[in-house]
C-alpha cells in the first residue's frame, strides 16, 4: 500500500497484558498528531489512569443509555465490564483526515472491520506466551479471579491473529511504538489526499 492511500482509521488489538497501553503512551508523546479515541468503561478505575484521558468511566446504567441512543461505535463485554467507543469524536476525527487509533478487544475490532471496511486492524503480539503471562501478573491491577479471565481469554485473543491486516510484536516498546506509527501515516499525508 503507498503511504498517500494509507487508511486514516487504525484499530490496535491484542492480549489482555500484551503492552497496548505501554505502546500508546510512547505514541503520545511521539506522534502527538496521533487522536487517541477515548473509550467509556464501566471497570474500577486503577490509580495511574486519569478520567477523561485513558477511559471515560461510567455506571452500567450509564453506559445502557449510550447503547439504547446508539452513540456508540462498537461495544463490548470483556472480563466482566462494558467497553465501547463513542462514536462522534472519531467520526469528526476521519472527516478532518487527522490518524486516529482504537485500543479495542477483538469484538470490537470485527465491529469495525464489518462498519468500516477501509479501517486498518493491527495486532499487537507478544514474544511469546509465557512473556504475555509474565507481563499480565507483573502489571499487578488484577484481583486473583480478574487475572485469571483475561489468562484464560488470552489464548483466544492470541489465535485471532490471521484476521488482522498486520501484526506488530511487541518485542521492545519503543520499535513497537516506532512500527505502529509508520502504520498510523500522518496528517501531512492525510490533507494531501484530501486534495487530491
Ligand atoms: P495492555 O494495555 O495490552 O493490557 P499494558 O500496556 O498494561 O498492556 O502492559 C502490561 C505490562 O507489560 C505493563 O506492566 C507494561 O509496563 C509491560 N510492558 C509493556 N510492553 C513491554 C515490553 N515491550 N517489554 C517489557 N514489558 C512491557
Ligand atoms: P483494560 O481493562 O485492560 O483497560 O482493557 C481490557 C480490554 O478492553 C482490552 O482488550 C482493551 O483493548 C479493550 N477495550 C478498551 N476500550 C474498548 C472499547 O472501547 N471497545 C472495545 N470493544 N474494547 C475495548
Amino acid at each position: 500500500m503507498d503511504l498517500a492511500s494509507r487508511p486514516r482509521l487504525t484499530v490496535l488489538s491484542g492480549p489482555s497484558g500484551v503492552g497496548k497501553d505501554a505502546v500508546i503512551e510512547v505514541i503520545r508523546k511521539q506522534a502527538p498528531w496521533v487522536w487517541i479515541s477515548v473509550s467509556i468503561t464501566t471497570r474500577r478505575k486503577r490509580d495511574y489512569e486519569i478520567e477523561g484521558e485513558h477511559y471515560h468511566f461510567a455506571t452500567r446504567k450509564e453506559f445502557e443509555r449510550y447503547v439504547h441512543e446508539g452513540t456508540l461505535l462498537e461495544w463490548a463485554e470483556f472480563a466482566g465490564n462494558l467497553y465501547g467507543t463513542p462514536r462522534g469524536p472519531v467520526e469528526a476525527r476521519i472527516a478532518t483526515g487527522i490518524p486516529t487509533l482504537l485500543k479495542i478487544d477483538l469484538q470490537g475490532a470485527r465491529q469495525v472491520r464489518e462498519a468500516m471496511p477501509q479501517a486498518q486492524l493491527v495486532f499487537l503480539a507478544p514474544p511469546s506466551r509465557e512473556e504475555l503471562h509474565r507481563r499480565l501478573v507483573g502489571r499487578g491491577t488484577e484481583d486473583p479471579e480478574t487475572l485469571r479471565r483475561r489468562l484464560a481469554h488470552a489464548d483466544e485473543e492470541l489465535a485471532a491473529e490471521k484476521e488482522f491486516d498486520v501484526t506488530v510484536v511487541n518485542d521492545y516498546l519503543e520499535r513497537a511504538a516506532d512500527e505502529l506509527v509508520g502504520l498510523l501515516g500522518s496528517p501531512v499525508l492525510a490533507a494531501a489526499r484530501h486534495h487530491l
